[in-house]
């Protein structure tokens, strides 16, 4: 028999009972598994088609060999490797388990529950899991008409109590991002107490000469956090590596937080070896920029049935039907199609499609159309 605990007090805390986890795109396995076919398409988690860099596969398969040694708790070259790509001092770097759990140990490390927070509505929704998870409490800033994040609006929303400001530069799921003048408004005119962090996951996609990294701007601002990840255009979701670029006194301090070996002996040597593959990079880039033009101009040619999509540099794209994205989403599905509905954005009627080969695109068009007509 189970122990009566009516009168004990609750198992979690009440801001852990009403935490919503975050839902990650559905596994290719997970489909192929329900629907009983094989060769299914994935375009929900805005990974990189072209796969990892054939440099970090490699990397892995050698380290592999010493899986029984534990990883270098110091990441000592991994962090040496990011600060010569970054062109930051080694003692400002700190390491993640992707760039997720760098945002969770911003958080852990300078705020206490009850600390106010700023983020934009249509952010990355990990913002709102991590908030919820210490305990904090936020504002979300409507953006503009046009999806992209209201700088000023963003800036007037800072109170004395404000703790963190979260911006993401370029944005999931809305793919809009901020130009150079408007990430310097933002470094500038945010009250200097607060920690502005500036998550740039999509950073090497973006050809848009007016946009900066914040990193390029630290002489502005004291207390800013920059994070990077290896999830995207390095092709290395899986592994699970990231990094921040903050100010030595707190990189020191979220150091000291952090799970001592969070990111993995595989997942190091994988980073350090994809960030010495410029090619790659400028390839998956290119292979990007191609497939956008292929998703695009097929969208564009979808507007006759109330298809719309919100312009972006990003490797996805923010699409709009006349309706409901889950209903569209599941359509697609059946055809061996995976997207992300942004019914847990607040978008309702919304998807994000990643963008993937030529081949992948164009069979994401077909999907698409036969579910738009589909809800007719
Ligand atoms: C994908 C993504 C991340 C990266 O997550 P990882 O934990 O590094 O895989 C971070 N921020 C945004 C806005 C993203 O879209």
């Amino acid at each position: 028999m189970t122990k009566k605990r009516q009168d004990a007090r609750p198992i979690v805390p009440e801001h852990i009972a009403l935490l919503n986890p975050y839902v990650p795109g559905k596994p290719l396995s997970e489909l192929e598994r329900e629907l009983g076919i094989t060769g299914a398409i994935k375009l929900a988690s805005n990974e990189n088609p072209l796969g990892p860099s054939p440099k970090a596969r490699d990397a892995m398969v050698q380290v592999a060999e010493y899986a029984h040694f534990y990883p270098d708790g110091a990441a000592f070259e991994f962090k040496r490797s990011v600060a010569k790509y970054t062109q930051v001092d080694v003692t400002e770097v700190v390491t993640g388990n992707g760039s997720n759990e760098l945002l969770t140990l911003i958080a852990r490390t300078f705020c206490v529950p009850g600390d106010h927070a700023v983020i934009s509505d249509y952010s990355f929704i990990a913002y709102r899991v991590i908030m919820q998870a210490a305990n904090l409490t936020w504002t979300s800033v409507a953006t503009r008409r046009d999806y992209a994040t209201d700088v000023d609006a963003m800036i007037a929303a800072v109170r004395d109590d404000t703790r963190l400001l979260f911006v993401a530069n370029p944005n999931n799921p809305t793919g809009t991002h901020l130009k150079a003048r408007e990430v310097r408004r933002i470094l500038e005119e945010v009250p200097e107490h607060v920690i502005v962090v500036f998550d740039e996951a999509y950073h090497e996609y973006v050809q848009d000469p007016e946009y900066a990294s914040a990193l390029s701007m630290r002489s502005v601002r004291e207390l800013l956090v920059v994070t990077r990840t290896f999830s995207k255009v390095f092709g290395l979701g899986g592994a699970r590596a990231g990094f921040a670029i903050a100010p030595a006194f707190m990189a020191d301090y979220m150091t000291r937080v952090r799970e001592p070996f969070n990111v993995n002996a595989l997942a190091q040597a994988a980073a350090i070896a994809a960030l010495d593959d410029e090619d790659f990079v400028c390839r998956s880039v290119e292979a990007n920029e191609s497939g956008r033009l292929v998703l695009a101009e097929g969208l564009l040619a979808l507007s006759d049935l109330g298809v719309i999509f919100t312009p972006s540099q990003t490797n996805f794209l923010l699409i709009e039907t006349p309706y409901s994205g889950r209903d569209v989403y599941d359509v697609m599905l059946r055809q061996g199609v995976i997207v992300r509905p942004m019914g847990g954005y607040g978008l309702p009627r919304a998807l994000r499609i990643t963008i993937g080969t030529r081949e992948q695109c164009e069979r994401c068009l077909r999907a698409l159309r036969q579910a738009v007509l589909a809800q007719q």
